[in-house]
């Protein structure tokens, strides 16, 4: 059997290792974009924070591709999928069969339209490294500017503040993360980060960029902000483009079943890319996290060597700005929410969200308030009705 995997993130590569343990006569071949070997992004900003060295952030050594038997095409780009015939078609020009083909190639950070030294991204190590550069040579006057109201903007403002740096940020909507919260959870955010030195403009969408070759500031609908350094941090989204010809179905993502199948024969998807039916919530889901990518990753294998297995798990993202713990599980969409209920308030720190869609919790946001995260996970996954873990949640 000769299977081909695109994408070497945590999906894939956790994918190829299972496959080798699954058929140990498998022909495996793993196509990466990327140089390196496996590394966690997870641990990225920990790398530049200094709190992990760099050799630590990978997860697999050069040498474990060719001690695995897997085929490992570091540097290449698939263009092309062909289903009737059944091969992948390389950036270089070369074209590789299959019989078996599992796309796992995440996601890419939305840009904005101008690029000037100073501007930096933060998806992979590459991104990481020249940050560590750009917070090298900026030396005592670097001033920070961050355009993004989520996850990415987060990272960059505990960078920002570990490095001492004075920070704007502008996002465009009313405030953090406007499609999964409440506007009194959003103002909890803005209030630890005003209360922590962070100037922040909400609903002030960016305008353009000053500086000649080197920043020297942004300019949003709200004024003209300076900066030498800044973090774009506007979401991510997959690039389908490539996939339209070979007629497989996709949404926000590729579309699979809770198989990780797609709708054409023998091609699978997994990871960030993915758009998956999830049967605990009962609905297609496009989720962002390391451990549903790893989990995806392992789950699909089984069921590309023919032990057909459902993906079934409640995953959540934790992390901290500035010393508020921040946590979100499970379907966090309001837009798909029949009820959000919140608990706890700005007055005493935290505030949790629950997430009610047919009667039973969905979903759960904790901004502060850690300890309801088991009661959450564990209702989402036997489906327990929103008002009964409303219940032992103390206000
Ligand atoms: C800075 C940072 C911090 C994070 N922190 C956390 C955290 O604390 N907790 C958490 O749960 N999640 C976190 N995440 C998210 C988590 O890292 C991702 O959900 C996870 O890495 C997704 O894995 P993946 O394998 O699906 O995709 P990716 O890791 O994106 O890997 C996809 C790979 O495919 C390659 N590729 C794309 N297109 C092609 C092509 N056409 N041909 C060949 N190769 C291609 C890409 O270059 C990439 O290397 C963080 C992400 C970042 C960037």
């Amino acid at each position: 059997m000769r299977y081909v995997i695109i994408g070497g993130g945590v999906a894939g590569t956790t994918a190829a290792g299972e496959l080798r343990k699954l058929d140990s006569s498998a022909e495996i071949t793993l196509i990466s974009e990327e140089q390196h070997p496996l590394y966690s992004r997870v641990l990225l900003p920990h790398y530049l924070l200094g709190k992990v060295e760099r050799d630590r952030v990978f997860l697999k050594k050069e040498t474990w591709y060719a001690e695995q038997e897997i085929e490992w095409l570091r540097g290449e780009m698939v263009t092309v999928v062909n289903p009737r015939n059944k091969f992948v078609g390389l950036l270089s020009g070369r074209e590789i069969e299959y019989d078996k083909l599992l796309i796992t190639t995440g996601g890419h950070p939305r840009v904005i339209d101008e690029d000037l030294r100073g501007v930096s991204y933060f998806r992979t190590l590459d991104d990481a490294d020249h940050m560590n550069q750009l917070f090298l040579g900026r030396g005592s006057n670097a001033r920070g500017g961050i355009y993004g109201g989520g996850f990415i903007a987060c990272e960059y403002l505990n960078l920002f503040a570990h490095f001492k740096i004075p920070t704007t940020l502008a996002h465009r909507g009313a405030h953090f993360w406007t499609r999964v919260l409440e506007p009194v959870s959003g103002e909890l955010i803005a209030k630890h980060l005003t209360d922590q030195g962070v100037e922040i403009h909400a609903n002030a969408p960016l305008q353009g960029l000053e500086g000649d070759k080197e920043l020297t500031g942004f300019v949003t609908s709200k004024g003209r902000h300076e900066a030498s350094i800044f973090g774009v941090g506007i979401g991510v989204a997959p690039d389908l483009s490539w996939l339209a010809e070979a007629g497989i179905e996709t949404g926000f993502g590729i579309k699979v079943n809770e198989y990780l199948e797609t709708n054409i024969p023998d091609i699978y998807a997994a990871g960030d890319v993915a758009e998956y039916f999830d049967t605990i919530l009962g609905r297609q889901l496009n989720i962002g996290n390391w451990t549903n990518a790893m989990s995806q990753g392992r789950v699909v294998a089984k069921t590309m060597v023919g032990e057909r297995t459902a993906y079934e798990m409640v995953t959540s993202y934790a992390m901290n700005v500035l010393g508020l713990d921040m946590i979100f599980i499970g379907d966090t969409l309001k837009a798909v929410a029949d009820q959000v209920c919140l608990i706890g308030s700005i007055e005493t720190g935290g505030i949790t969200q629950v997430h009610e869609r047919d009667g039973r919790i969905v979903g759960g946001v904790c901004l502060g308030r850690n300890t309801d995260r088991g009661a959450i996970t564990k209702g989402i996954k036997e489906k327990t009705p929103a008002s009964e873990i409303i219940n032992t949640l103390s206000g």
